[in-house]
């Protein structure tokens, strides 16, 4: 009995010093939360790739990396802006109007944005039923259209190019607003003649969508795209690799933004110059981990793509490793 008793005191004891423990290494961790985008998208397993490389040595710095799954970029912007969201993956040509309040989507500069690093191509992905007749983007007039979830960069990018050629939603026979990772089975189920969603390659959508029915990459290619090009920095014409998906064996030409890291002046220099070296000096293992970064290379992640000012944690972390020529 006494000596039951003197294990159960030890046991308590231990208990209450690995508590104790347990809340000082709370106490000390910072948590980062970062928006990305649908689970079927690649913001979300971008998110995770940073995730596993900044947390590997959390023991370390402290900071730890929690992933959310968003409606996307617009949602992301919205939510840095609050200081519901520390950082968060956003497409190039939404970074821009966030910061400069220059689109009807942000009413408001949020002149705390920051870049931290931009990421794969994005590609304004079009992908029609093969029934459907649809064989270029002007075509979409009187189908049945998934413009994408409010919040989304892709339905923001949607309505840009709408605008540009002067249609609204009632040109279309139907337009639904189904989330990413809804969209492919409303596709196939023939609920909808089409979907679009701005994403880089390969994505989950995309391989669901030609995979488990037939369908067609559209070309976004016209004199309407070029002028958008013309005008805005941030767009420029890309290309949706042929032979990646089923049934879709050749190039196809559209035009796209990138995927980009931003946060706020909210986050210390010292946590974004920690979650950007996580990254840069484990550059080949974060290359590896999605198949959409195939190509990347330092110098174009540390410069391109960036609309807001550079972060001063990842600008001291580019200069240093002499990423950049502006230091
Ligand atoms: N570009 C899309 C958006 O902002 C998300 C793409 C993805 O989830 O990979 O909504």
């Amino acid at each position: 009995m006494r000596y039951v008793k003197s294990v159960s005191a030890i046991a308590l004891a231990a208990a209450v010093a690995i508590g104790v423990a347990a809340d000082a290494a709370a106490q000390d961790e910072q948590f980062v939360v970062v928006g990305t985008g649908g689970v079927t998208g690649v913001y979300y397993p971008t998110g995770g790739a940073i995730q596993r490389l900044v947390n590997a040595n959390r023991a370390e710095h402290g900071i730890r990396v929690s992933v959310e799954s968003t409606g996307g970029s617009i949602f992301n912007l919205n939510a840095l802006a609050s200081g519901e969201m520390d950082m968060g993956v956003v497409q190039s040509d939404w970074q821009f109007h966030s910061f400069n309040g220059s689109h009807e989507n942000f009413p408001e500069a949020n002149p705390d944005l920051r870049a931290v690093f931009s990421i794969h191509g994005e590609p304004f992905t079009v992908v029609a039923r093969a029934d459907s007749g649809i064989e270029t983007f002007e075509d979409l007039v009187g189908k049945r259209v998934n413009i994408g979830n409010p919040g989304s960069g892709a339905r923001g990018t949607m309505e840009v190019l709408m605008e540009a050629y002067g249609w609204t939603v009632d040109d279309f026979a139907q337009a639904s607003e189904l989330a990413t990772a809804e969209q492919s089975q409303a596709l196939c189920d023939n609920n909808v003649d089409v979907i679009v969603f701005t994403v880089g390659h390969p994505s989950g959508t995309i391989q669901e969508a030609t995979t488990s029915c037939e369908s067609h990459i559209i070309p976004v290619q016209s004199e309407v795209v070029d002028k958008l090009i013309e005008d805005n920095p941030f767009y420029a014409y890309s290309t949706v690799p042929g032979g990646m998906y089923p049934n879709n064996p050749d190039d196809v030409t559209t035009f796209g933004v990138k995927a980009t890291f931003v946060t706020t002046t909210a986050l210390s220099t010292e946590a974004v110059e920690t979650i950007v070296s996580a990254v840069f000096e484990n550059f080949d293992q974060f290359i590896a981990l999605h198949p959409a970064y195939q190509g990347l290379t330092p110098e174009q992640m540390a410069n391109d793509g960036m609309s807001a000012p550079v972060h001063d944690g990842a600008m001291s972390y580019y200069c240093a490793a002499g990423l950049r020529d502006d230091c």
